[in-house]
């Protein structure tokens, strides 16, 4: 299985302190990438455990909503790498408010993290990647790439950008040796979902839907991860892979 080793390559993941991205941080490191883990927040969990995999990891505090945060990440990775071989554009974050009351920064805010940002690290990463032809962007997307979501308009809005923008990029980069995918994650148990989880209404509705009857986990994104960061997945550009334990298909 040489395809899916990442021994040699190196990785941003942002949004590494906690969550999903700590989860994906872990598998790249697992299969031998070196990291950078971009947070705004300092690490919640799961450096030792990279430590012990035998590549380097370097944190950077970052905040994503600062354009200038976008050159320092990539500056920082060729610094300590020497290259950018993989980018998962993972931060993101959401507000809860009902549309008509929606307010004008939960809109831009929400925007300009998971969107904008996405955008602008992915084009970063990628004048580097270009000068090597050889690139892995994967972009974390959502149920709400597909759907409409409850009282999460700009989430919505800012997740079906995600999926249009990594077929965009795949587009166009793909002749540079890059390869722009998603993973679209279902209802998983983090910082993100604490809200829902914590509601009894929504959470039975939510567990109710899922034919695998439990919430998704970290590490259950970590297969996708290190597949859409490898060679195993060369052929395979512009996809959003559904990670949602079969939400999407009932
Ligand atoms: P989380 O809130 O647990 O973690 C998000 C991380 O991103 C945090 O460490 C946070 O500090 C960081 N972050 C947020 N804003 C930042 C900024 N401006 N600059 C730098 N870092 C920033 O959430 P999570 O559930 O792990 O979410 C990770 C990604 O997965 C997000 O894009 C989210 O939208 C997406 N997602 C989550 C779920 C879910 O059910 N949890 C489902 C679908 C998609």
């Amino acid at each position: 299985m040489t395809s899916f080793d990442l021994t040699g390559r190196s990785a941003i993941v942002t949004g590494a302190s906690t969550g999903l991205g700590n989860g994906i941080a872990r598998a790249l490191a697992a299969a031998g990438a070196d990291i950078l883990m971009v947070d705004r927040a300092p690490r919640e969990a799961g450096i030792d455990e990279i430590k012990g995999k035998g590549v380097r990891t370097v944190s950077l505090l970052a905040d994503l909503s600062r354009q200038e945060s976008i050159g320092e990440i990539v500056s920082t990775a060729i610094r300590e790498f020497g290259k950018v071989d993989i980018l998962v554009n993972n931060a993101g974050i959401i507000r809860r408010a009902p549309a008509i009351d929606f307010s004008e920064k939960d809109w831009d805010d929400v925007m300009n993290i998971n969107t904008k940002a996405v955008f602008f690290l992915a084009q970063a990463a990628a004048r580097d990647m270009m000068k090597r032809k050889y690139g892995k962007i994967i972009n974390i997307a959502s149920l709400l790439s597909f759907q409409g979501g409850i009282i999460v308009p700009s989430y919505a809005a800012s997740k079906g950008a995600v999926a249009q923008v990594t077929k965009a990029l795949a587009n166009e980069w793909a002749q540079h040796g890059i390869t722009v995918n998603a993973i679209a994650p279902g209802y998983m148990a983090t910082n993100n979902t604490k809200a829902l989880r914590e509601d009894p209404v929504r959470s039975k509705a939510i567990l109710d839907r899922i034919p695998a009857g439990r919430w998704g986990t970290p590490d259950d994104l970590q297969g996708a991860a290190v597949f859409l960061a490898s060679a195993a997945s060369d052929y395979v550009n512009g996809h959003v892979l559904v990670v949602d334990g079969g939400w999407l298909a009932r």
